[in-house]
């Protein structure tokens, strides 16, 4: 079992009261935090911290990974028009070993701005898994169902994937995925969530997103997607909605009573004018509220720093100035996502938590002077201020530097010029 010392560290508290700590990692978990000094096991790497505050990691909620090649293939238009007549033609051409290449670049930003855990939609799961494991991260991975665009037996293949957990390990959970009500139906969005209940898996779908996502719906069903959702025995608390941008007074209720997570991407609603997450409204409705980036080709980065920023942002535009205070920010890009997809013990720098931390440059201009170091870290850092990454007990980042960084980019270059050529 590996152990690793980290020496003099500054534990920044919610209340604004730094600690200096050592933290002792054994195995995959925080084993004890000291502020007296730890005495270093035999064998133990000690790591001097003295110039790092340890930050949570974020744990990404909602997003795409292996969109990344899409990133800046087209831009500045409406959802429903940027799906088909861009995205979906693009994404055909995938092969798994393309999605290999756009999981690693992916994989690379995450680690880079900080993130350790993604709940990921997407196809190509089986790749997706391979270079979780490969890059030392952890996953949510979603099974997706999109009726529209798959074939009844593929419907049948991701029922058999996920009824042997095919793939799931330490770092790996599986995830019933249904895209959204738009793209499968009442009878299919039923089956997905009896599955779900009765093998024990979360699910993770795509709900309110846009004002023609309910009207169609509305059209459809004579319901709004979050009464279908209910109708369909999915709306419980082992749901993770992404958007969550559209909701009435009604809609709002049944949600919150539901226990089910609002999943929200606030940078991807703006750039695709889908509208603002009513994160106020979410928060006084007592909702669980966590986020994601959405995939890199509506962020258009996976840079949970400013989906945490730009979600206290609203938050006070929304409910006054006091709405979504720094830490609470913090938890909802942490804790709250990583509770979404059943981590419970993870998101926090606690004994007996998942070692997931950041170490975080105390001298870096954006972190001084230190009167708050929370309100550092949520208003004014970015993720350049992230020295190193830890998951699962293990560097994944270092000094900045990741394994195989170049050849990662330089291989997403090639194939992302490749597939937008022909
Ligand atoms: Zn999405």
């Amino acid at each position: 079992m590996g152990q690793i010392v980290l020496k003099s560290a500054t534990l920044p508290g919610l209340d604004g009261n730094n600690r200096v700590v050592d933290v002792l990692i054994e195995g995959n978990r925080f084993s004890r935090i000291a502020e007296s000094g730890i005495e270093v096991p035999a064998g133990a790497e000690v790591v001097d911290c003295s110039g790092f505050a340890i930050f949570p990691a974020f744990y990404n909620g909602h997003t795409h990974a292996a969109m990344s090649l899409l990133r800046g293939y087209a831009d500045d238009m409406p959802l429903q028009k940027w799906l088909q007549e861009y995205i979906w033609p693009f994404e055909a051409k995938l092969t798994g070993a393309d999605i290999e290449i756009a999981c690693r670049l992916a994989f690379l930003e995450m680690i880079k701005s900080g993130t350790v855990f993604f709940a990921d939609m997407y196809w190509h799961r089986e790749r997706t898994i391979k270079v979780v494991e490969e890059m030392g991260i952890r996953a949510a991975v979603g099974v997706t169902f999109a009726e529209l665009l798959m074939t009844p037996e593929q419907i049948e293949d991701n029922f058999n994937f996920l009824a042997a957990h095919t793939g799931e390990s330490e770092r790996v959970c599986l995830a019933v995925a249904p895209h959204s009500v738009y793209t499968v139906g009442e009878a299919l969005l039923k089956r997905c969530a009896d599955f779900a209940r009765a093998e024990k898996f979360l699910v993770h779908t795509h709900l309110s997103e846009t004002l023609k996502e309910l009207e169609d719906c509305e059209r459809q069903y004579g319901c709004s997607p979050v009464r279908l959702l209910e109708r369909a025995g999915m709306l419980d608390s082992n749901l993770a909605a992404a958007h969550c941008v559209h909701f009435s007074d009604d809609d709002m209720k049944a949600f919150v009573d539901s226990g089910a997570t609002a999943v929200l991407n606030p940078n991807s609603n703006l750039k695709l004018a889908s509208g603002i997450p009513p994160i106020d409204r979410l928060l006084r409705a007592g909702a669980k509220v966590a986020l994601g980036t959405d995939g890199d080709s509506s962020n258009n980065n996976l840079d949970m720093h400013e989906e945490m920023k730009l979600a206290a942002l609203l938050a006070k535009v929304q409910g006054g100035a006091e709405t979504l205070p720094a830490h609470d920010a913090l938890k909802m890009a942490t804790v709250n996502s990583a509770r979404a997809y059943g981590l419970l013990d993870a998101g926090e720098i606690r004994e007996g938590f998942l070692a997931d931390c950041l170490l975080v440059n105390l001298n870096n201009e954006r972190m001084v002077p230190r009167h708050n170091l929370v309100s550092n870290w949520v208003y004014a850092a970015d993720s350049s201020c992230i020295d190193s990454v830890i998951c699962n007990g293990k560097f994944v980042m270092r000094g900045r530097h990741v394994d195989g960084d170049e050849e990662i980019i330089r291989e997403a270059e090639a194939c992302a010029k490749r597939l937008a050529a022909n």
